[in-house]
């Protein structure tokens, strides 16, 4: 007595089918698993047994031997209780084979008989519907993950015997409720809330329409922090593609039974500055993604930078660079996404009141210096823009401030006028490149440096409708230099 059905797997972003292969035999009863790693084994065991009992169905007192395949794929461990359970039940002859074959089954078993969330789900039906296979059960608290691959006709369930009825009546079951995107909160600050500091919302601007890394400095309360929020609302939306992109990252990390993160709006990740490396680049012994990734598409943002470890910041720089994070475990590597904007936010010296008018800095000089350079160590070279934010006057209160969604044209439409250049960059005028050069002998600016300069010039440039790079945008782009 044997059948097979269908469950899945995730291994970075990507989801993979397993074979589920049930087979029972006449001989001293047992339960065997092959297939996944030692504990998960047990652990499962015991649920799929407890859970087919406590729904009414008595455990086969056979040899049963579970076999999940292939062999060599890496799989995590409770997402394929149901797919288990229902193999035994179909290979038992109580569950029709024909009802559940071809069906991809996923989701973790309670002991009474209830069925988990479990993560990674969104991958999981993608790789189904690219293996032709039409049908799924999934748990009810992934419901909004299956409302997002039409090509699968995927059924919400919440226990094993809502499963079974299911599959037996051969019919639709619950389907999910559809997501509406528009209907999707966006967790955006808006720039007009944003009292003052005109220069600083114009360098925010300049980031969002060319993609450039941004340091703010300043003491504290000038608004360094709400400023950085404002950026996702100022970035052009995700398109359909990039949105399930990011909500694939999101079902992979989810504890899965936390409804999934759906939305056009780009991520925004404020990490605190106590974070580990593996929660910054992702890590553990089964790899979940870290803040990098998760911010991927959309906008990381340090803040407090200079409160960062070393060895954290150290290891944002290739992911950064890369646009991708590899790790490497015992045998096997994943590679998680990482394509994000960093915005980093720091105090000008320890105590934060350097330039300030309201407290004095007491700061010595070495402190500062010793300060800068932890600050400047890792990522900055990976900033293109400085800007410093002095602290609020009176009247910036009264200031009415421009609201997010005019920035955002702007930002719109330089984003258009850049994309049909594919990359090649504006031409110069004479007088540009004359205080460029002159830039370069007074600073000793390097190469790395000058390039960035120029692809800051050109987005200001660019926001500017102007067709050449002048002297005003690159006048304008050297200053966001500070001398860190
Ligand atoms: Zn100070």
């Amino acid at each position: 007595m044997f059948a097979v059905v269908k469950s899945a797997t995730v291994l970075g972003v990507d989801g993979f089918l397993v074979d589920v292969e049930v087979d029972l035999a006449r001989g001293l009863p047992g339960f065997e698993i092959v297939g996944l790693p030692g504990v998960a084994v047990r652990e499962s065991r015991q649920r799929v047994r407890a859970a087919l009992k406590n729904s009414g169905y008595g455990f086969p007192l056979k040899r049963l031997t579970v076999n999940l395949a292939p062999s060599d794929l890496r799989k995590a461990g409770s997402a394929f209780d149901l797919a288990i359970a229902l193999g035994i039940l179909a290979a038992d002859g109580i569950l029709e084979a024909t009802k559940v074959q071809d069906v991809l089954l996923v989701g973790e078993l309670s002991l009474d008989g209830s069925v988990r969330g479990v993560p990674g789900v969104l991958p999981m039906i993608i790789a189904a519907a690219g293996r032709g296979i039409s049908r799924a059960l999934v748990p009810a608290d992934n419901e909004r993950e299956a409302a997002l691959v039409p090509d699968v006709h995927t059924s919400i369930i919440s226990s094993l015997q809502e499963a079974i009825t299911t599959l037996e009546s051969g019919g639709q079951g619950r389907r999910p409720r559809p997501v509406n995107y528009s209907m999707e909160p966006a967790e955006e600050t808006d720039l007009q809330d944003v009292k003052g500091q005109s220069s600083a919302k114009r360098a925010l601007e300049i980031a969002a329409a060319g993609g450039h890394n941004l340091l703010l400095l300043g003491p504290p309360g000038c608004g360094k922090t709400m400023l950085a929020r404002c950026l996702p609302g100022i970035l052009p939306p995700l398109s359909l593609d990039e949105s399930i992109e990011v909500a694939r990252i999101y079902s992979v990390a989810s504890q899965g039974s936390t409804p999934l993160r759906i939305s056009r709006s780009r991520p925004f990740r404020s990490p605190h500055h106590s974070s580990t490396i593996a929660g910054m680049i992702g890590g553990g012994s089964w790899p979940r993604p870290g803040e990098v990734t998760l911010a991927h598409r959309g906008v990381l943002f340090l803040d407090e930078a200079g409160e960062f470890r070393r060895s954290v910041l150290d290891v944002l720089r290739q992911p950064l660079e890369d646009g991708v994070v590899s790790l490497v475990r015992h045998g096997y590597s994943v590679a998680y996404p990482s394509r994000c904007q960093l915005v980093m936010a720091a105090n000008p010296c320890p105590c934060g009141f350097l330039g300030s008018n309201t407290k004095e800095c007491h700061c010595s000089s070495q402190e500062i210096a010793a300060y800068r350079r932890r600050l400047s160590g890792p990522l900055l070279d990976r900033i293109d823009l400085q800007v410093w934010m002095g602290p609020l006057e009176k009247t910036d209160y009264l200031e009415p401030g421009e609201p997010s969604a005019l920035a955002r044209e702007r930002v719109l439409r330089a984003w258009e006028s850049m994309k049909s250049l594919n990359g090649a960059p504006l031409p110069m005028t004479k007088e540009a490149v004359t205080v460029l050069e002159s830039a370069i002998e007074r600073f000793g600016l390097s190469a790395r440096v000058v390039a960035k300069v120029q692809r800051v010039a050109g987005t200001i440039a660019a926001l500017h409708d102007s067709d050449c790079v002048g002297l005003e945008h690159m006048a304008e782009a050297l200053s966001y230099r500070l001398s860190l």
